[in-house]
């Protein structure tokens, strides 16, 4: 084996330190690697050898040196200069740039830098584990004595073919990322999880306008910061032992991360969200605008949620070892508390909410936020004071990025910090807020509440959250709309001025908060609150009942569900059957596709839970926009216009073949269906009808209905093809409406605008239904519009024989089918069909929604008898067109 070495020139003039005195313990612990140190008398870094440029620091105070033998030589100037953001310093290269010894890389102001950041010394570092020999120079010159002697990697493994791989090299991979939402908090922390089993240092680094941007990978923090988007390519870099499996299995873990199930459904509440037509008025009105993240109407008194600001001595009581030694205590006991939370919130079946505290925990296991607590405890600072400063910087770190769902982590950073500041000073200062209260209907009002916060809340008294600060994709909003709390965000800061038990209504519904409401007002609330609980309980009193309209028409109201304990819960409510079953539930967050036994398992465990009821399984619906890592989809532009729904079934045939073998071989006492998603033409199905049919003939088990879901435009055009060769057709409204109207349904400006009940909407769910009478089949809703009880009537009215949805909504839809009268419904749909827009079909709807009306008792008229007559003869008539129809 011969081995060379590559001799490092100084990068700067001065005197040359050990790292060891370096005012960083990062730099000092030899953490990022072994080096010298410079306190500098020139003012332009030069390259040290030949190499490229493969790091150049967005905030200009660092760059990397590869050299051709891989090893990575990092220049920084100064300490902690990465807050000047780029003042006082002027790159002479840039990032792929190839440089050699003695180059200018980048030019710096030294007075400046000196004045304004901790220190100038500047540092020359080899990454990783290297094999160095520091030369005997005290006082050195920029590009001519050479500082360190490197042992050549690249000659030496060229002389030791048989040698296992060296185990200190930089290995790195692209990855493009797949996460629709970009990377957010719970992604991260899945990433930084799955990167705590490696011992290596792995860097995740994404090219931002030139220049590289990096993490460390087990920092949530640190990779929030990055930004990343989704389609966004980024590169993991490691060193170390197990560098190359690291970056490897990472690499394969992070281009297959999704989102999850759990985020899906908060993408889908947040539909609901309206956005304020326009920003605060103020106080003089008494009326404020905010976003309306949670819904409810009510009214209450007012409680402020204050925040104390926390005091923490500086200096520490005692040794650096001993203040350590108190946060990593504090850190534990956190860990403890919120382990626990989370647990207590599983529990209660709250996934969402027990996911938000597993991200808290994993924040506490964030090196960047141990490491600059942990350097400013060597300093002589006390465990708060270091702990607080270095929480803080993460939380500013986070609230000025771009991204709104990523801003609005920095409340997460700063609750988990006051969990910590508060064990740390065992509650003594630290007594948060006022959060308890007696009172009744309180509604609290707070710049900012964390989801510590709301899970300490006494939901006896507290009825409704208001905050000046927020978005509805906090996790706050999460939570708020799990608890049944009503929210409003974004309010006017002079909220917080408000006296403590100001009466005040509150209508999350619009996003509104007024001041002093009228008489008129509180009476309204009070009826609609006393209607809607009567409402409920009458209709859970019933649940089990069928749903039959006033007129005799039955209408089945089924579940849409995703688990076995969906079904169980669904028939416990009275659900008739289940609508749509989404079966992809079974396949995300996976390495693999379930094989054809797991599913049967799940799908007949769930026929059982069903007893005779039906049971409609939608094959595979994911795409472009949740892909899977096990299915290679290119990203693709337009995802929702790419490869999804049944287009993935007939690509990848055989997740199809052994998803609907599984279906196949379910025995039911109820009737089996099976539904194939996004068909938007006739040769789509026929190829999807003819696979199942191959399926049953190898399996030799006998035909089951097979239907269609109309989603696409282009199916409900051709409805009446389609419908010649389906069993039935089940309307999917949420992707309709998206196609339809061309607005995306999961956008954050857009999706108050795409409502379901939109003219045109309306009339190709009217095609369809008329073309599955003319052949006999039946139709089911199973988007979300089934499920508003305003379009219930309607949606009957337009020839719905199903509603299906969400588990809790089952027993008030049912109330709400045996409120309507086929006759009238029927009218009802007419007449919207007419509408110029979703705003006047929501206008017909409050007038009359479909209930029949009551016989014209008019006492003035000359003939009562004479007007009951027409009135009957009018709606025998009407009657005649619906059976026509
Ligand atoms: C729909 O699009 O309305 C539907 C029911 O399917 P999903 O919401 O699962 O796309
Ligand atoms: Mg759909």
């Amino acid at each position: 084996m011969t081995t060379s070495s590559l001799r490092l020139l100084a990068p700067v003039s001065g005197q040359v330190l050990p790292l060891t005195t370096v005012p960083d313990p990062v730099f000092a612990q030899k953490m990022v690697g072994d080096g010298i140190a410079i306190d500098p008398t020139s003012e332009v870094l030069l390259a040290p050898c030949d190499g490229e440029i493969t790091l150049l620091h967005p905030a200009h105070h660092a760059v990397t040196l590869k050299t051709d033998s891989g090893a990575e030589i990092i220049l920084h100037i100064g300490i902690d200069t990465v807050q000047l953001k780029g003042k006082g310093f002027t790159p002479k290269v840039k990032l792929g740039d190839r440089v050699s010894a003695g180059q200018e890389l980048i030019a710096f102001d030294a007075d400046f830098i000196a004045q304004n950041a901790k220190s100038l010394i500047t540092l020359m570092v080899i990454a990783g584990d290297a094999q160095l020999t520091l030369q005997a120079v005290t006082l050195a010159k920029a590009g001519t004595d050479v500082l360190i002697e490197l042992v050549d990697e690249a000659a030496t493994a060229a002389g030791a073919k048989d040698a296992p791989v060296n185990s200190t090299s930089a290995v790195s991979q692209k990855v493009r990322v797949q996460l629709t939402t970009g990377f957010h908090a719970r992604p991260a922390a899945r990433l930084v999880n799955q990167a705590k089993s490696y011992s290596s240092q792995i860097d995740i680094c994404k090219d931002s306008q030139g220049a590289v941007r990096s993490s460390n990978i087990k920092s949530v923090v640190g990779i929030l910061g990055l930004e990343i988007a989704f389609g966004d390519e980024v590169y993991l870099r490691a060193q170390g032992g197990d560098a190359e499996r690291a970056v490897t299995e990472l690499a394969t873990f992070l281009s297959g991360l999704t989102e999850s199930s759990a985020e899906a459904g908060h993408a889908a509440d947040s539909k609901k969200l309206v956005m304020p037509a326009s920003k605060p008025l103020d106080i003089r009105s008494g009326v404020f605008s905010g976003l309306a993240i949670s819904p409810g109407y009510l009214i209450g008194h007012i409680q402020q949620f204050r925040t104390q600001e926390i005091q923490v001595s500086e200096q520490a009581e005692n040794t650096p070892a001993e203040e350590q030694r108190l946060l990593d205590s504090a850190l534990a006991q956190s860990r403890l508390e919120l382990e626990s939370l989370a647990e207590k919130m599983n529990a209660k079946m709250d996934a969402s909410d027990a996911a938000i505290f597993s991200m808290h925990r994993d924040l506490l296991d964030d090196p960047e936020l141990a490491l600059a607590s942990a350097a400013d405890i060597a300093r002589g600072k006390s465990a708060a004071f270091s702990w607080h400063r270095a929480y803080q910087a993460q939380a500013e770190t986070l609230a000025n990025l771009q991204s709104e769902v990523l801003s609005g982590r920095a409340i997460d950073v700063r609750d988990v910090g006051r969990r910590v500041l508060k064990a740390l000073l065992h509650g003594s200062q630290v007594s948060t807020k006022s959060t308890g209260s007696t009172k009744k209907n309180v509604i609290l009002i707070a710049d900012t509440l964390t989801p510590s916060d709301l899970a300490q809340l006494d939901l006896q008294s507290v009825v409704a959250i208001c905050t000046t600060s927020g978005g509805a994709t906090s996790h706050v909003a999460i939570m708020a709309r799990s608890m049944g709390l009503a929210a409003i965000a974004g309010l006017n800061g002079q909220i917080l001025e408000l006296p403590d038990d100001t009466e005040v209504l509150v209508d999350a519904n619009r996003g509104e908060f007024r001041l002093s409401p009228t008489s008129l007002e509180k009476a309204e609330v009070a009826r609609l609150q006393l209607e809607t609980n009567k409402k409920r309980s009458v209709a859970l009193s019933h649940a089990q009942a069928q749903a039959v309209t006033r007129d005799g028409k039955r209408i089945d109201v089924a579940a849409n569900i995703g688990s076995v304990s969906d079904a169980i819960k669904a028939v416990e409510l009275g659900a008739d059957g289940v609508g749509l079953l989404r079966s992809e539930f079974l396949f995300l967050e996976r390495d693999t596709a379930p094989s054809e036994d797991e599913q049967l398992e799940i799908y007949q465990a769930i026929a059982t839970a069903l007893g005779g009821r039906h049971l409609v399984i939608r094959t595979l619906d994911v795409g472009g926009d949740k892909p899977l890592k096990y299915l290679p989809i290119d990203p693709e532009e337009n995802p929702f216009l790419g490869i999804r729904g049944i287009r993935i079934g007939l690509l990848y045939q055989e997740i199809l073949r052994s998803q609907l073998r599984a279906i196949l071989r379910v025995r039911s006492e109820g009737r089996l269906h099976v539904m194939f998603p996004m068909i938007a033409t006739v040769e789509e199905f026929r190829q999807a009808k003819a696979i199942l049919e191959e399926e049953r003939l190898k399996l030799g088990v006998a035909q089951i209905s097979v239907g269609v879901m109309i989603e696409v435009p282009s199916a409900a055009l051709i409805a009446d093809v389609l419908a010649k060769e389906a069993d039935f057709f089940s309307i999917g409204t949420n992707d309709l409406t998206q196609y339809t109207l061309a607005m995306d349904r999961g956008h954050k400006d857009l999706a108050q605008h795409a409502d379901a009940l939109h003219p045109s909407v309306l009339k190709l769910i009217g095609m369809t239904c008329r073309a599955a009478k003319a052949h006999g089949k039946w139709v089911g809703v199973c988007g979300g519009l089934a499920g508003e009880l305003e379009a219930v009537g309607v949606l009957i009215g337009l020839g719905v024989d199903e509603l299906s949805v969400s588990v809790p909504s089952i027993p008030l839809v049912k109330e709400r089918v045996r409120e309507m009268d086929l006759v009238s419904s029927h009218l009802l749909a007419q007449l919207v069909l007419e509408a110029q827009g979703s705003e006047e079909v929501r206008e017909h709807l409050a007038r009359g929604s479909g209930m029949r009306p009551e016989p014209p008792t008019d006492p003035t008229s000359t003939s009562t008898s004479e007007m009951n007559h027409a009135y009957k003869l009018q709606i025998r008539r009407e009657a005649q067109d619906v059976h026509i129809q």
